[in-house]
């Protein structure tokens, strides 16, 4: 067996180490790219959303490579996503890739037995032990958390830097060191490293950046292919941002805690009561918390026909004009170029400094002339 899933942000890192700790053979799709995106889109059915686009090229790429086995998470979801794996599965049949299919469905969907069934397809190749296996599982999970929270700090303390641009290189750096990691305990000894690094970091401490919050669907939010390298460009903007979404986060919220979604559901949300689909709901959520916390904005992410983002975007809208909520919904199409959406985040942030610039002159911790 040659097991391939599709890549998202940094699965392929993850993914690649956790199997490595199995001994179960693994093919790691191509990079996602323009090209890649434009191959995945001419071979899926016309009106699906981007992800799905990019997931079709990421399994034709594997099977090209020499894989024969995708295994991937589903969700049973209302959205379109809860058929990807059933949909992907026609598409790669029809371009003559017969993968045998292993869709993790979500253990509240099929329940344990079914689940664990699944699970032990995933490694039935491998010569560990049960223990062997949950140690790894573990380990994985654990080098997880801890790249997530270097990169979350790091997303806070960018605009600190006395160096451009520094934050941005340990966060390219321990990416790299991690690809290259031979072991699990290599990596989580490379994330040690860079935070290290992070924490030991000269910084400007008067400096008083702006504060964001990122929401939205979750492929454009976890993978800078999907959106355009936006952290990159927030941090070059010099604000500090959090971001509601990770690979971790999805574990968190659907292997380890499998009815998060219905104790959401029992958790009423005034403006979005039932889950629509995708991570709506979260994002609604997240608006909300906007309000209570102290953030100068909220970006909402999401491609091009994400039907759930589109209602959330409408709470959001609301919410702009009710509430003054200073949001901006970012769709991201099959179009190339940086520049477009760097200039409307750009515009984005400007507004928000000159909103607080205002702030202060009004209330009096700054002069209107001299803005001192
Ligand atoms: S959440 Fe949006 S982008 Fe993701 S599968 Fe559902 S409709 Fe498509």
């Amino acid at each position: 067996m040659k097991l391939t899933f599709p890549r998202i942000g940094d699965s392929h890192i993850y993914g690649r180490l956790l199997f490595r700790e199995l001994g179960v053979d693994i093919i790691i799709p191509a990079p996602n790219s323009e090209e890649g995106l434009l191959r995945g889109a001419a071979k899926s059915p016309e009106d699906i959303c981007l992800p799905f686009k990019m997931m079709t090229d990421n399994l034709l790429s594997a099977w090209e490579k020499g894989a024969d086995t995708v295994v991937m998470p589903a969700t049973m979801g209302p959205c379109r996503l809860g058929e990807y794996g059933e949909l992907l599965a026609v598409v790669m049949q029809k371009y003559g890739c017969n993968y045998r299919w292993i869709l993790l469905d979500s253990l509240s969907a099929i329940g344990p037995k079914e689940l664990l069934r699944r699970l032990s397809m995933v490694v039935e190749d491998s010569p560990r032990s049960t223990a062997g296996i949950l140690l790894a599982l573990a380990k994985t999970y654990s080098l997880i958390k801890s790249h997530e929270k270097l990169q979350a700090d790091a997303r806070m303390q960018s605009p600190y830097e006395k160096e451009k641009g520094t934050v941005k290189s340990i966060l390219s750096v321990c990416r790299k060191e991690l690809e290259k990691a031979d072991s699990l305990s290599d990596a989580m000894e490379a994330v040690r490293r860079n935070r290290h690094r992070l924490l030991t970091l000269e910084r400007s401490t008067k400096r008083r950046p702006l504060k964001l919050l990122i929401t939205g669907e979750i492929y454009t939010q976890i993978d800078s292919f999907g959106n355009h390298h936006i952290e990159d460009t927030l941090m070059d903007l010099g604000v500090s941002f959090e971001k509601g979404m990770s690979i971790g986060w999805w574990i968190r919220n659907t292997v380890l805690n499998p009815f998060g979604g219905l104790l959401a559901e029992i958790k009423k949300n005034p403006l979005m009561p039932h889950r629509i689909g995708g991570y709506a709901k979260e994002t609604v959520n997240d608006a909300i918390r906007y309000a209570k916390e102290d953030f100068d904005g909220i970006i909402q992410l999401f491609p091009v026909g994400c039907m759930p983002e589109i209602v959330a975007k409408s709470v959001l809208d609301d919410l702009t004009k009710e509430e003054r909520l200073p949001a901006l919904s970012i769709i991201y199409d099959e179009m190339g170029g940086e520049a477009g959406y760097a200039t409307r985040i750009e515009a984005f942030v400007e507004m928000l400094e000159r909103k607080r610039e205002t702030k202060d002159v009004l209330s009096g911790n700054r002069c209107g002339v001299c803005k001192h």
